[in-house]
């Protein structure tokens, strides 16, 4: 069986937890502090916050700006339901919008239809690992009329002037825009870290901020190492300084961070990235190349000319395919032991997002790419040999499926 998306378990990663179990440190410590610091230095982000997962990096980080009831933020219907959860538990409402046909995102123009004096964020998705519009966005939020209607309810919304834009970077780790990484394209980004990640600490999560100059990103730094942490002044390490232990809560805070442990396996996974990256764009290459030549084939965008994806997903899409059709390619693709998925679902076709109203049919683009789409496993350990067998399994299914 070829799976979809192992995680790259190897010695070096088992030595490294080892190394960090065998350190008495497993919670946050040195190995979390330098992952920060690592990886505001790699994405070109002004400070980094690692935590626990992305849905609680993101939860705690719309506590911060304050966003809750009555406000709204607009998401893509395209995307995992994580970006619509963390909204809903804000108290705010998220505001669907419909998506590119060429590249599953954010569709800046529908973004622009659908922002109101309500609007507090815009949360773009860089689906399959190819950054959003972020420049595109950036101008719409800051035209005259747009900032005008926009209402600031605290200091921190007032002190930005308009419109947060924030992105979830889920997939895109390393991927590039005009220059700049993900992690630096938007006011504020948020990483995860989960298994089936580019890069991955098992569960993990990381916030990386990029506010304009007025902010002060040590003092963000700070304030969230306490948000994090119960809202207690003092963590775990600097309470082991010597006669240290009194600390005080300065705010109902929340409990994500990162563990050393988590942060020992993202050391290393970070030190060999640019390795990952190069393999997996060959996979992707690959795929191209190979499914170029079929007329039934819309390969997904993964290099333009002023974006690099990061090879997270290979999304192909079957031209031609109904969704049953689609179903029927995968299961024949499963039948020879290749395993297969399909990003995402749109969130209106999910029964919790269905019975708060939203409706599929308003987001015609989103069910057209869900509809035909087959996601192809991409990671590093995946040979050219086991590329091949993907790329005969799904072309002998298509074969069988679309004659009959
Ligand atoms: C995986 C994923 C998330 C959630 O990440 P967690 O670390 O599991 O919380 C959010 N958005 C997208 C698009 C994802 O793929």
């Amino acid at each position: 069986m070829i799976p979809f998306s192992p995680p790259r378990i190897d010695d070096k990663v088992i030595n490294e937890v080892i190394a960090a179990l065998k350190s008495g440190w497993i919670t946050t410590g040195p190995r979390t502090k330098q992952f920060e610091k690592d990886i505001t230095s790699y994405t070109g982000c002004k400070t980094t916050i690692a935590v626990n997962s992305w849905t609680m990096g993101m939860q705690v980080l719309l506590h911060w700006w304050g966003i809750g009831e009555g406000d709204e933020v607009i998401i893509p219907a395209y995307t995992y339901c994580a970006s619509a959860n963390v909204i809903f538990h804000s108290g705010a409402t998220p505001v669907m919008v419909d998506v590119n046909e060429e590249d599953f995102n954010l569709n800046v123009e529908k973004v622009r239809a659908a922002i109101t004096p309500r609007t507090k964020a815009i949360m773009a998705v860089d689906i399959g690992g190819l950054p959003a519009d972020y420049d595109e966005l950036l101008t719409l939020i800051n035209e005259e009329q747009i900032k005008a209607q926009f209402s600031p309810k605290n200091e921190k919304q007032e002190k930005l002037g308009r419109i947060l834009l924030l992105s979830d970077s889920a997939h895109s780790f390393g991927a590039k825009y005009n220059g700049k990484r993900s992690g630096a394209l938007a006011d504020i980004s948020s990483f995860s870290f989960h298994a089936v990640k580019n890069l991955t600490t098992a569960e993990g999560g990381a916030l990386c901020f990029n506010l304009p100059e007025k902010f002060n990103h040590e003092d963000i730094y700070k304030e969230f190492n306490t948000k994090i942490l119960h809202g207690q002044n003092k963590d775990a390490l600097a309470k082991t300084q010597k006669g240290n232990w009194k600390y005080d809560v300065i705010e109902p805070g929340f409990k994500c961070n990162m563990t050393d442990i988590q942060a020992a396996i993202g050391l290393i996974e970070l030190g060999r990235y640019q390795e990952n990256l190069d393999r997996r764009k060959e996979i992707f290459d690959q795929y191209y190349n190979a499914f170029s030549k079929e007329s039934w084939a819309n390969n997904p965008l993964y290099e333009t000319e002023n974006k690099t994806s990061s090879y997270h997903l290979y999304l192909l899409r079957i031209n031609g395919a109904t969704e049953e059709q689609r179903d029927a390619i995968m299961q024949e693709v499963f039948n020879v032991d290749v395993s297969v998925n399909v990003h995402f679902q749109p969130l209106p076709r999910l029964t919790a997002y269905k019975n708060l109203g939203y409706k599929m049919e308003d987001y015609p683009e989103a069910y057209a790419s869900f509809a035909n789409e087959i996601s192809l496993p991409v990671y590093y350990d995946l040979t050219d040999e086991q590329v091949k067998m993907v790329v005969e399994a799904v072309k002998n299914a298509v074969s069988v499926v679309m004659k009959g």
